[in-house]
């Protein structure tokens, strides 16, 4: 059943909650990175021009002192999001009580406030069914925009969404139709390029994607565990040797299922983890013992590459190699510039780090969706039913 979004409510003087995913990154009380703020922006400019009401609330980073909320406020957020809409945009510094509910029934039409880091209340994480309740009873609607959260059973998300009625902001909705998309019913071929540091963080992921994916490409440091249950030599290159049988048996699965798992042919070594060190590209049979392997080389970029031809849709989670330092970078931008260049693709990035070496490098514009979820869209891609999504109302 497909799911209520912002557009399927009746919106206009109604007070609507939103939740959205303000958690950006700070320092010294200063934003360093505004994009989740900007990402926020086309639901809320969307209720603003049907005239609601809005209540926006998120929590920002993890709060497990009292001094924690001397440096977690979302003031400067609001401030932000004042400039970055061009209207005024009232900071309530509480999460519940008289202050906060005379706020918000001073509003008019069109206006927006922004309420304290729903993480100062200590039920928000155990999902506290009173908390979750009364911050319902501040609203009328509940727009849930926040994918990065939506992986959490919470009161501002499934608690909220257990007492109104609910619909994904836009944000949301491209998640669902993206990710969801991928695991539901993709376009094929569809093929999988997973890399980053450790099998271990994506066995659920690799499992689940064996079932659905026509090719799997494995790069990364958890090439070298697979290459390993091959039995090859991989130097001192990153292993699981817990996972080396696990490995094993997820190739014989993909096997089993006719889904070609295909790994690099070359890899970029040095001797020690470092940008200043000498590196060489060697054949993945020829790797030396004193040797690493950061990154992926040139012949496997271009048969990774051969494999990407006639995709459908592709999805990506993972860099390639050490994409930090310029030496091992190679591989990953090798991976973004094919996948940009694929003619009638949907070409989705799920999240973490290699939305942020797809952004880094430049490419970031050049994929059909960039996952603004870590821990949300990895659950997601393992096919597991994500509460913060699972809470919205269906149409
Ligand atoms: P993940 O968060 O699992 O996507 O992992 C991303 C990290 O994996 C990045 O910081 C990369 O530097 C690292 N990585 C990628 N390839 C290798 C490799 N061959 N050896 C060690 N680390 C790697």
């Amino acid at each position: 059943m497909a799911k209520k979004i912002v557009t399927d409510l009746n919106v206009k003087g109604k007070k609507v909650l939103v939740r959205v995913d303000f958690n950006v990154p700070m320092k010294d009380g200063m934003i360093t990175n505004d994009n989740r703020i900007v990402q926020a922006l086309p639901t809320l400019k969307h209720l603003l021009n049907e005239g609601a009401k809005i209540i926006a609330f998120s929590h920002l980073g993890k709060v497990k002192t009292e001094e924690d909320k001397l440096t977690k406020t979302l003031k400067p957020v609001a401030t932000r999001l004042a400039e970055l809409l061009e209207q005024d945009v009232k900071f309530v510094p509480e999460t519940k009580g008289a202050v906060l509910e005379a706020a918000i029934n001073d509003m008019k039409d069109g206006q927006i406030i922004v309420f304290e880091n729903t993480r100062f209340e200590a039920g928000e994480t155990k999902n506290d069914p009173e908390l979750g309740k009364y911050w319902a009873s501040l609203g009328e609607l509940f727009v849930n925009d926040a994918f990065g959260t939506a992986h959490r059973a919470h009161a501002s998300n499934k608690g909220i969404a257990a007492n109104l009625e609910t619909a994904a902001g836009f944000l949301m909705e491209k998640e669902i139709n993206f990710i969801g998309g991928v695991v539901e019913a993709p376009s094929r071929p569809l093929v999988a390029i997973l890399g980053g540091a450790k099998v271990s963080d994506k066995i659920g992921v690799i499992e689940n994607l064996i079932e659905k994916a026509d090719k799997i490409l494995i790069g990364g440091g958890m090439m070298f565990t697979f290459l390993k249950a091959l039995d090859q030599n991989i130097g001192k290159s990153l292993l699981e040797e817990d996972k080396v049988a696990l490995a094993k048996t997820l190739m014989e699965k993909a096997k089993a299922k006719g889904v070609k798992l295909i790994l690099p042919v070359d890899v970029v070594t040095s001797k020690e983890f470092s940008n200043d060190a000498d590196f060489r590209t060697v054949s993945v049979a020829d790797i030396a013992p004193d040797e690493m392997g950061l990154d992926i080389g040139a012949e496997s970029i271009a048969l990774f590459s051969k494999e990407l031809e006639g995709a459908k849709t592709v999805i990506w989670n993972g860099p390639m190699g050490v994409f930090e330092m310029s030496n091992f970078a190679k591989g990953t931008i090798g991976i973004c510039e094919t996948i940009a260049g694929l003619k009638g693709a949907t070409t989705i990035i799920g999240g973490g780090d290699s939305a942020a070496a797809a952004m880094d490098l430049g490419f970031a514009d050049q994929f059909t969706h960039i996952s603004t979820g870590g821990g949300a869209s990895l659950e997601y891609l393992e096919g597991k039913v994500l509460p913060g999504i699972e809470s919205i109302s269906e149409k």
